[in-house]
């Protein structure tokens, strides 16, 4: 039978989530409006006030946010609450450029935490749990998110934070670890650890993990399911709207569940701006309605996503997103043509290749290159030659573009621990 954390919320009918999300939403972009100068300056230009916002049918008419404007209004400028309210500050990981920070208030850290706890909790997590978390702790928002959802469900929490991944295992077989949490490619190198110690699922108390952080694709769950026998469920989130926990994963395992009551999500055309109806692939954009030291409205991720309100084996009702393809920014434009890191994992784990590739693109007299670099098979006989032209015709007919594949040694690729850097643009130094 499934369980919720939080079923009244979790399983609300859509009148009365709208209704609740309504009178958020009002009180919210009231709150922003007297207390961030920034945001009432765009609202201002816009000519929109707080009164216009009646419901989240008024959304639309609110300015966007960008990361552009976290890096503008850095540090303080977006801040809605007077410092000494705020206990905590977290910050990206900076993946894409500078950092940015986010504030909470400890009513902040209470709901993130609780929408992690959701997340354990729908991955089959209780009381008699142990949970080992490896996201990284600190400024990063993964292990602290999940630290706190996992003390909510009452796991017992193994702090361990990334890295030392002979020991992550050694802990997990001593303490029985049943639930890991950390990034998908943290969680291949973990599987990939264990088996070179000679262990076997058997060796280990695994029986879920919550993954997330970064992008990956179904091959990736599977590969992950069976190295570490376990069920691998998604999880999302990102430092500006609160970290890990805006949405997660539930025993249907298609796509990630939106927790609505403090997050209103729309897919809008990156270009034009404007929202998108469901099913349609765009920009994922949140309103946060809950938050008080750092509400941001109408925030546009850069993700790309499809959102869906069909009825969920779960029982849950709130609105699902696919796995994000990506960031718009993670998109390559390789002669002319988008080509995006996940379609390549796709294709060398489908062909029976572990998730240990690095994606290398340059420009040679005036023309794109891409190079694709795999670790080998040890259990594949071919010849090299063979395996690299089968990989590169079966990439061709994905992406539409020729790239040059390259089996390498084995281990000769680094292994993550937190976000896995999987390409390497060498056009941005010509520029
Ligand atoms: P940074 O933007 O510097 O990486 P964050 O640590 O806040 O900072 O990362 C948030 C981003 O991570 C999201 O915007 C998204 O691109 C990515 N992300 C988080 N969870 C997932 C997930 N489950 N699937 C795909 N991408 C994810
Ligand atoms: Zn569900």
């Amino acid at each position: 039978m499934e369980r919720y954390w939080n079923q009244e919320i979790e399983c609300m009918s859509a009148e009365d989530m709208k209704k609740l999300q309504d009178e958020r939403l009002v009180a919210q972009v009231k709150h922003v409006y007297e207390n961030v100068e920034y945001y009432r300056n765009l609202m201002d230009e816009k000519g929109v006030k707080p009164e216009d916002i009646k419901g989240t049918e008024d959304l639309h008419k609110l300015p966007f946010l960008s990361k552009a404007d976290l890096r503008d209004a850095y540090p303080y400028g977006l801040l809605a609450k007077p410092l000494s309210d705020c206990v905590r500050i977290q910050s990206t990981s900076g993946t894409t450029g500078k950092r940015v920070v986010a504030f909470y208030t400890q009513n902040d850290i209470d709901l993130w935490e609780d929408c992690c706890a959701r997340a354990i909790v729908a991955a089959g997590g209780t009381n008699e749990d142990v949970c080992q978390v490896c996201y990284g702790y600190g400024l990063f928002t993964g292990g602290p998110g999940l630290n706190g959802g996992s003390h909510k469900v009452g796991c017992l929490t193994l702090p361990m934070s990334s890295g030392n991944t002979e020991r992550q295992i050694s802990f997990m077989r001593d303490l029985g670890s049943t639930i890991l949490c950390c990034t998908p490619s943290y969680a291949a190198y973990i599987g990939e650890t264990l088996h070179e110690m000679g262990y076997t699922t058997d060796d280990i108390k695994l029986k879920a993990g919550i993954f997330g952080a970064e992008p990956w694709t179904e091959e990736m769950r599977h590969s992950i399911e069976k190295s570490l026998g376990i069920k691998a469920y998604d999880i999302y989130g990102l430092t500006e709207t609160s970290g890990p926990g805006v949405s997660f994963e539930c025993s249907e395992q298609t796509g990630m569940h939106i927790n609505e009551d403090h997050f209103i999500p729309e897919i809008i055309d990156p270009e034009t701006g404007e929202v998108l109806p469901e099913g349609e692939v765009g920009e994922l954009v949140f309103t946060s309605i809950t938050k008080e030291a750092f509400p941001l409205l109408r925030y546009r991720t850069r993700d790309l996503c499809v959102l869906s309100r069909k009825k969920c084996s779960c029982g849950r009702t709130l609105i699902k997103m696919k796995k994000p393809m990506g960031r718009s920014d993670d998109m390559l434009i390789i002669r002319g043509v988008n080509v995006f890191p996940s379609q390549i994992e796709t294709v060398l784990i489908e062909q029976g290749y572990a998730p240990n590739y690095l994606i290398e693109v340059d420009r040679v007299n005036n023309t794109d290159t891409l190079d694709v670099n795999v670790e080998m098979n040890p259990e594949k006989t071919e010849d090299i030659a063979v395996q690299e032209k089968a990989l590169a015709s079966a990439m061709k007919t994905m992406l539409g573009i020729n790239p040059k594949v390259h089996i390498v040694e084995p281990k000769s690729i680094t292994r993550s621990e937190g976000k896995a850097v999987r390409v390497i643009d060498r056009r941005k130094l010509h520029d």
